[in-house]
């Protein structure tokens, strides 16, 4: 088993259930007590947003890419950073911290295209709908998708649950039922699935209420990881090369 680096705490109540879902994968896999070799460094999520509202890009960069570098330092052989927004830095993460790096956006492309879906909807924070540059472009060029993106009310509505409720662990029936309405919404705009595009989304919606097929980000994350750590598989690399941008 290859030891999986974790960049979390973005927030930490997502990264929870990475750490559960990473230990439960190998379990699953390998039985007994057997359980994950990770090593977790989890930020000050506070630090963390100040840097996205101040659109400081670069500084977001140079805090993860440090923590990466540092759970190299540690033995880790592969990272994956614990959250959609933050693959805005991605590519700086991967080539600073010098880990090889599982892409969130290439554990969901491979899902969608494996189970037929080609039209999907994307919810996730403003910066993640907004900024093609975190997963929107690599879902669509190198994965092949159509993108059903929210309404502008619809957009504000999903990044005000995920950073004034999820992200402080305040899961409300109001706010899944907004929710619900606007995955239908979706559907009605014609995905024909969701992409939990934030990693605390499925705190709060899971495939028993939501009017489209669910893919989420954090468990097929979590799966790539675990795949990674004991079969090699990295999704993305038989895929033609990324074209990121690096942040402004
Ligand atoms: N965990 C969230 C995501 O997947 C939002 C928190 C953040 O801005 O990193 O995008």
């Amino acid at each position: 088993m290859k030891t999986l680096g974790v960049l979390g705490g973005m927030s930490w109540e997502s990264t929870a259930l990475y750490y559960r879902l990473v230990n439960q994968g190998v379990a699953a896999r390998l039985g007994g007590l057997h359980s994950a070799k990770l090593l977790l460094h989890s930020v000050d999520f506070e630090a963390v947003a100040a840097l996205q509202r101040a659109g400081d890009w670069r500084g977001a960069a140079r805090l993860l890419a440090q923590a990466a570098a540092g759970l190299k330092a540690a033995g880790a052989e592969g990272l994956v950073i614990a959250t959609n927004t933050m693959h805005k830095v991605a590519a700086v993460v991967e080539a600073e911290g010098g880990l090889p790096l599982l892409h969130i956006a290439d554990a969901t492309g491979e899902a969608l295209r494996a189970a037929g879906v080609r039209r999907a909807a994307l919810l996730g924070t403003r910066f993640t709908v907004d900024d093609p540059s975190i997963v929107r472009d690599r879902l669509e060029r190198r994965h092949g998708l159509a993108l059903v993106l929210p309404a502008e009310e619809d957009r504000a509505l999903m990044h005000r649950v995920i950073f004034d409720e999820l992200c402080r662990g305040v899961v409300s029936d109001a706010s899944r039922a907004a929710v619900v309405a606007l995955i239908a919404r979706q559907r009605d705009a014609g995905a024909e699935a969701v992409i939990l595009g934030c990693t605390e989304i499925a705190l709060l919606i899971d495939a028993a209420c939501s009017p489209l097929p669910v893919f989420d980000t954090t468990a097929l994350h979590a799966a790539a990881a675990v795949r990674w750590m004991l079969d090699d598989t990295h999704e993305g690399a038989t895929l033609p090369p990324p074209t990121e941008e690096t942040p402004a």
